[in-house]
């Protein structure tokens, strides 16, 4: 009973299975290379891919893409499965290596060479540049091409015993030099590289190329259905070419079908930009709250299901496009707006005192955790002379529609009384440091003694006497550009006010055995999620979003 948002993958894979060609089902792959962490396009593929399968009772593996030695560390492996399993899916006993196939794509390698459908190339990557052609002039043959399928075996071995430096030869697939793509003048497929693999270390000094060992990987693991971004449109008859030359079933072989990344505004979104901004010093780490990686996001406070509502909406379309990040943001809130308990947290507070309040009476208020669930259920805050409210809520020379507090004005403090601004206490340097109420004992909210008098405003607040200390960290957009991708130097786009830190901030006293991920509404302020460095001694809170939705549906 999973369902998925239908899109034109799906529509394939339904008249593929119409068809009868995929009699063992449907089966894709994830295929992220280990060279950093999962950001939010990624979880677009995850869904897409794993939604596929799932949705239409097939399989979906996850494959680390590790062909490229250099970029590549066992910290992204890890932190890849974690973000894959947290968004809720499921690879089974599934998890495979491209590195695993180095043996297997080098013996069909062999064959290829043999076919003389390979051979080995020693022009420099300035020359190879040079022979390749452009757009407009098709390329000119190698003066190695036509090496005999002998020399190409003893040089290919040498190769791969080592007797080359970095770059001195590589292994180039022999198609068509004058052809009007590209990626078909006899593209490289395998490269010399001495550096240690995260996984086979010192095993090989040749590495297939990503456009040679994807298709392999895919035809090894009997993908049907290859989904993967729209940059690789003309490299899909390279993908087709390999399977072609290798003998592999024309019936069961898989298909390479391209689909749009996602493009997020004011979000960078690379791995190697983001890379960029963990090794400047510019974000705590991939798992700064700021950060568009899954790690990043699962920290600020964003739930699974959010995020999987968001790749459901935005669709999966045959063409790019910038989507905007408040629709990110309304995915949060509508899943929070029903599922987190609402609390009272006064961010910026302003002392309080009731004067014609007993100074020992505590009152427990009953509070409603989420109105919108009462299934939720309730807790009680305690109530007392002292509190503490927002200073954004009083103004001393107020405007006119101003329904907060004023001098002389009158509010209802939300599950509690209404009160009544008497006086306005200030330091020597005129700063507002306490105001001076009174209270009306009729007013009690929910009360059968309620005199039923109304007012206009309504303010959170929290007792000073059991209130809690607590840090709140809200955040902006790291990039001031909405539009990443058209931006030269997006280091400069950064916004250098993408975090503000307060430290005082007063939480009623529920919060006090809350942990790290517990997700909140503190009422008028927004959504917050406990932080990992949150201790019992000293909470601390990111905000996930504000209220106001600023998504136009
Ligand atoms: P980046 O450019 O951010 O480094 P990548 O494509 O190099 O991304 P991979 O690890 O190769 O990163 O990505 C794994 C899979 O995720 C690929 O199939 C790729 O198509 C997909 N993917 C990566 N970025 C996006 C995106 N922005 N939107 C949708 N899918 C994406
Ligand atoms: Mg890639
Ligand atoms: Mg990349």
């Amino acid at each position: 009973n999973y369902t998925i948002a239908t899109n034109f993958v799906q529509n394939i894979v339904e008249e593929d299975l119409k068809n009868g060609k995929y009699s063992e089902g449907i089966h894709t792959r994830f295929p992220p290379e280990p060279n950093g962490y999962l950001h939010i396009g990624h979880a677009k593929s995850i869904c897409l891919n794993f939604g596929l399968a799932k949705y239409n009772q097939g399989l979906c593996n996850l494959r680390f893409d590790d062909t490229n030695p250099t970029k590549e560390d066992v910290e992204y492996v890890d932190s890849i499965q974690e973000d894959v399993k947290w968004l809720g899916f499921d690879w089974e006993d599934r998890m495979f290596y491209a590195s695993s196939y180095f043996e297997r794509i080098f013996e069909l390698t062999i064959g290829l060479i043999k076919d003389g459908k390979a051979y080995v190339c020693d022009l420099s990557p300035e020359q190879m540049r040079e022979y390749r052609g452009t757009l407009t002039e098709p390329g000119k043959e190698s003066p190695y091409r036509n090496r005999s399928v002998e020399e190409n075996l003893d040089l290919f071995m040498r190769m791969k015993n080592g007797e080359f430096a970095d770059g001195e030869r590589v292994l180039r697939a022999k198609i068509d030099m004058s052809s009007p793509n590209i990626n078909l003048r006899d593209p490289i497929i395998y490269r010399i590289s001495h550096t240690k693999h995260h996984r086979t270390g010192d095993a090989w000094c040749i590495y297939p190329m990503y456009d040679y060992a994807h298709p392999i990987s895919d035809a090894l693991e009997g993908i049907t259905h290859s989904i993967c971004t729209l940059e690789f449109e003309d490299h899909r008859p390279l993908y087709e070419w390999t399977l072609e030359a290798l003998g592999f079933d024309a019936n069961t072989r898989p298909k390479q079908i391209e689909f749009a990344r996602l493009n997020l505004t004011n979000t960078v979104m690379s791995k190697r930009k983001l890379r960029m901004l963990v090794d400047g010093g510019y974000v705590t780490g991939w798992d700064d709250p700021r950060m568009p990686t899954i790690s990043g996001l699962r920290r600020r406070g964003y739930t699974p299901e959010s995020i999987r509502d968001f790749c459901d909406r935005i669709g999966v379309a045959k063409s790019n496009s910038l989507v905007d990040v408040a629709m990110l943001e309304h995915c949060i809130r509508e899943d929070l707006n029903k599922t987190a308990d609402r609390v009272m947290a006064v961010v910026r507070p302003l002392k309080l005192v009731i004067e014609n309040y007993p100074e020992d009476k505590v009152e427990y208020m009953m509070a409603e955790n989420n109105p919108e669930c009462p299934a939720m259920g309730k807790r009680m805050m305690p109530f007392s002379r002292e509190i503490y409210i927002e200073q954004e809520d009083f103004m001393e020379e107020p405007p006119k529609k101003f329904f907060r507090l004023k001098p002389g004005g009158e509010v209802r403090l939300k599950h509690a009384y209404i009160i009544k601004c008497e006086e306005v206490i200030k330091d020597e340097a005129g700063n507002i440091v306490e105001l001076r109420c009174s209270y009306d004992p009729d007013t009690k909210s929910g009360s059968q003694h309620n005199s039923g008098r109304k007012v206009k405003g309504t303010l959170h607040w929290v007792s000073a006497r059991h209130a809690l200390q607590a840090e709140a960290r809200l955040y902006d957009y790291l990039l001031m550009s909405d539009d990443e991708e058209n931006t030269s130097d997006f280091l400069a786009q950064l916004n250098e006010k993408s975090v503000e830190v307060i430290e005082n901030c007063m939480v009623e006293p529920s919060l006090a055995y809350t942990a790290p991920g517990n997700r909140y509404q503190f009422l008028r302020q927004g959504y917050f999620c406990v932080d990992k460095d949150s201790t019992k001694d000293k909470l601390v809170f990111n905000r996930i979003v504000g209220l106001r939705d600023s998504w136009a549906k």
